[in-house]
Order: structure tokens, then C-alpha cells, then sequence
């Protein structure tokens, strides 16, 4: 019987891999966000990626699309209802509550870096899995607490380089206010109920501020001339708002206000900002963030004032993508090309000694040729080649070739070999054989 060809498994749709040629943006993005969150009082917490359903559907609303629509769910073996997180912000404050984080301080500065699962309608920079930076301050009701974190996601964005941002703010008003400002728009759209879509007929039941960042032509058309939150906000919100934006302008942060801004998740108040770029084609928001006084209480713990961001890391690398252009390639700092068994053991021994050192070193065991030694040298980026043949064995002397101006130095193959070949290449100053001299 003929043997029945076996279908090659490939990635689900809306899910990728990064692979190793694309990592270097991804870590220097990483490194730069954790070292300002380092100097902003910042500690890293790492939060499972599933959690029970109802965490989510209780803190990001039963009437928002993630919930709705887009989340991962499904029943354990024993029945639990279970799904991947679709953010980060329910978990984190299920951990602050679930460990009591307030009891000895509430003030507690967080971030988190990882995965998030939404089953959206897969597109250009819009995946199934997609991963988001996400920073959470629990405690701090002032607006210096908004102003500061808008000032380190912008400070974030121009250390990578970012132009072409734009930071548009509003705010969603407390639970005394915001009441008074979805009469307003009720009154306002109840005349004209039919110009709206059918989600938004479901919206004004349940959460009519959505109707507000509708994107269907006919309701935004027909959201002409309707109030904004800011023209309803209560006197403790109005202050609040306005010192955010006036610490930020201090600051030389401009920020847009934008009436139709309501982020998709029902648990935020007062102060909502999105950073906005047109690097990817159409304008789109990069990292979003907004108070949320309420949800801590909500959830089970104590009235703690909260506030946090999300920064969308798969755009952010393409953004910075198309700004380098061609990604550098990886060099090496030798390539130790070694001809039959004994050379090849002193390859093996020099290469981990070397790499111990922070020398990055690469040999070959596969038995090849010099000829084809060279070439792997090359096409590695090696910037020097030890040739390690069986004539140098027998003489006890290396060469040592400079790949670049191919000058060639002869080396002693004593126990000072390591130390001698990282004097004649001159390593990087911050690899660990300068650290340990
Ligand atoms: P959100 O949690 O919806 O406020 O999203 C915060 C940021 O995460 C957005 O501004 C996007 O940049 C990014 N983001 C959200 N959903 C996706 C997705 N499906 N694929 C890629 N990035 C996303």
C-alpha cells in the first residue's frame, strides 16, 4: 500500500511566529520599556494566561465585542469555564486583590509583558494572538498619576524613535456624572433611533457611550452635533481632566481631545487616551490606556483608584520596522574552522571557552572542508577565522585571519589561546571578558 502523504501542520489562522531574524526589534523595544519602567517605579508581574471566564466577562462588560465576540472560551475536563486572556488589566487586578496587595500599601506600580488572545477578524496587524506591554498603577487617585503615565508612554514611543504621534484624551466621567451625560445622549439620539445600526440599537440599552466610537458611516453621520462627556462632566471630573492636560502641556506633551474616544471596555472613568499614528496607513491606535476607579471594588477588593495602558507591541514593531528598513545582520566574533577529530575536540573546548567569555564564537562539526569552512564563515558574518588544520596542530601555531582586511597573525596554541585571541580581536567593551579583567 502506498504510504499516505502526511499534510505539513501549519499555524492557525491569526496566529504567527516571530522568528529569530525579527527578534532583535522585539528586544530592543522590551529592553527600553522595562528599563523606564524600572526608573518610574515599576515592578514586573507575570500573570497566567488563562483565567475563569467570568473574571472577564464581569470586569470588560457582557456587551463589549471582546467579550461578545472574540474571546477564547472553553470547559475544562471538569466543567470550569475557562479562557485566554483577551488583556491584561482583569488579571492584574484579580492578583492585587487575590494577594491582599493593598493591606500593608495600596500604591502598587505594575507591568507585564505577554501574549494576548482575541479572535478577531484576522488582517494586516491585527492577529489572533498578539502580545501588549501593559502597565497598571493601583492606589493614586490624583491626576499627576494620569498625567505621568501618559508622559512615560510618550517618552517610551520618542526613545524608539516614533514620529507622527498623536495623543488623543477624553474623559468618561465618574459614576455621578456619567448618568447625567447618557440622558443627555439618549435625548439626543432618541429621534432619530432608526439612523443607527443594529449594534448600536443593542448599545443604547446597555452602553449607549459606545455609540460614541461607532465606526458604521450612518451613525457616525448621525452622531453629528451630539454631546460629548466633557460637556457633562461634574466638577471634581472637569478639574481633574483639565490638570491632567496641564501637567502634560508642561510637559511638551500635546494632546488632542477627542469627543468620540471611549475605549471599548465598560470599566474605565474619567481620563481615556489612545496614541495614535498613521505610520501603518490608516490612522490607528498604538497603546491605549484610561482610569479605572471603579473595577478593583467591582471584583471583590477594596475602593482603589486605578489606571493603566496597553501598548499594542506587534504594531509598535512594525512601525519600527519600516522606520530601520533592512534589518542589521547578526555578526560573529570568530568562527573557529578546525580540520579532522583532534582539531575539532580544540575547536569545541576554545568555542565554549570563548563564548563563557561573551565572545560570540562558532565552529562546525560537521567535517567539511576548508574551502567550505570559509564560506560558512562568511556567510555567518565572522569577523575572524581561527584555522585549525592538522599542519597547525603539529607546529602548535593557528592562524588567525582578519576578515575584513584578511591580514593573518599566527597564534600559539598554548593555555593563554583564549586570552590571546580576545587581545587581537578587541571584543566588545561591554562583553563579559572586558567585565572580568
Ligand atoms: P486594547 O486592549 O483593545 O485597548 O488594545 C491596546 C492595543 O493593543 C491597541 O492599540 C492595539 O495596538 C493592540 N491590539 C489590540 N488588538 C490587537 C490585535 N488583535 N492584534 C494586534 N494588536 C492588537
Amino acid at each position: 500500500m502506498a504510504a499516505q502523504k502526511i499534510q505539513n501542520i501549519q499555524t492557525i489562522r491569526g496566529f504567527r511566529d516571530i522568528l529569530p531574524q525579527q527578534i532583535t526589534t522585539w528586544q530592543k523595544i522590551e529592553q527600553e520599556a522595562i528599563r523606564l519602567f524600572r526608573s518610574f517605579g515599576y515592578e514586573e508581574i507575570r500573570i497566567p494566561v488563562i483565567e475563569k471566564t467570568a473574571l472577564f466577562a464581569r470586569s470588560i462588560g457582557d456587551t463589549t465585542d471582546i467579550v461578545e465576540k472574540e474571546m477564547y472560551s472553553f470547559e475544562d475536563r471538569n466543567s470550569d469555564k475557562l479562557t485566554l486572556r483577551p488583556e491584561a488589566t482583569a488579571s492584574i487586578c484579580r492578583s492585587y486583590i487575590q494577594h491582599k496587595m493593598y493591606a500593608a500599601d495600596p500604591v502598587k506600580k505594575w507591568f507585564t509583558i505577554g501574549p494576548m488572545f482575541r479572535r478577531e477578524r484576522p488582517q494586516k496587524g491585527r492577529y489572533r494572538q498578539f502580545y501588549q506591554i501593559d502597565a497598571e498603577a493601583f492606589g493614586i487617585a490624583s491626576p499627576y498619576m494620569d498625567a505621568e503615565m501618559i508622559f512615560l508612554l510618550h517618552t517610551l514611543f520618542e526613545r524608539l524613535g516614533l514620529a507622527d504621534l498623536q495623543v488623543h484624551i477624553n474623559s468618561l466621567g465618574c459614576a455621578q456624572c456619567r448618568p447625567v451625560f447618557q440622558k443627555t445622549l439618549m435625548d439626543f439620539i432618541s429621534d432619530n433611533r432608526t439612523e443607527f445600526c443594529e449594534t448600536c440599537a443593542r448599545r443604547m440599552k446597555k452602553n449607549p457611550l459606545r455609540i460614541l466610537d461607532c465606526k458604521v458611516e450612518s451613525c457616525r453621520n448621525a452622531l453629528e452635533g451630539a454631546p460629548a462627556t466633557v460637556d457633562c462632566l461634574c466638577e471634581e471630573c472637569r478639574q481633574h481632566f483639565d490638570q491632567v492636560q496641564t501637567a502634560l502641556a508642561k510637559q511638551k506633551v500635546s494632546c488632542h481631545v477627542d469627543n468620540t474616544l471611549v475605549r471599548g471596555l465598560d470599566y474605565y472613568t474619567r481620563t481615556a487616551w489612545e496614541i495614535q499614528t498613521t505610520s501603518l496607513g490608516a490612522q490607528s491606535a498604538v497603546a491605549g490606556g484610561g482610569r479605572y476607579d471603579g473595577l478593583v471594588e467591582e471584583l471583590g477588593g477594596p475602593p482603589t483608584p486605578a489606571i493603566g495602558f496597553a501598548i499594542g507591541f506587534d504594531r509598535l514593531v512594525e512601525i519600527m520596522e519600516n522606520m530601520q528598513g533592512e534589518p542589521i545582520p547578526e555578526t560573529k566574533d570568530l568562527f573557529i574552522a578546525s580540520l579532522g577529530e583532534a582539531a575539532a575536540e580544540k575547536a569545541y573546548h576554545l568555542a565554549s571557552e570563548l563564548n563563557l567569555w561573551g565572545i560570540k564564537t562558532e565552529t562546525d562539526f560537521r567535517g567539511k572542508s576548508m574551502k567550505s569552512l570559509m564560506k560558512r564563515a562568511n556567510k555567518i558574518n565572522a569577523r575572524y577565522v581561527l584555522m585549525i588544520g592538522e599542519n597547525e596542530l603539529q607546529s602548535g601555531t593557528a592562524i588567525l585571519r582578519d576578515m575584513n582586511t584578511k591580514e593573518q597573525v599566527s597564534v600559539e596554541m598554548n593555555q593563554n589561546l583564549a586570552q590571546e585571541i580576545c587581545r587581537q580581536i578587541n571584543p566588545d567593551p561591554a562583553s563579559e571578558y572586558h567585565l572580568r579583567r
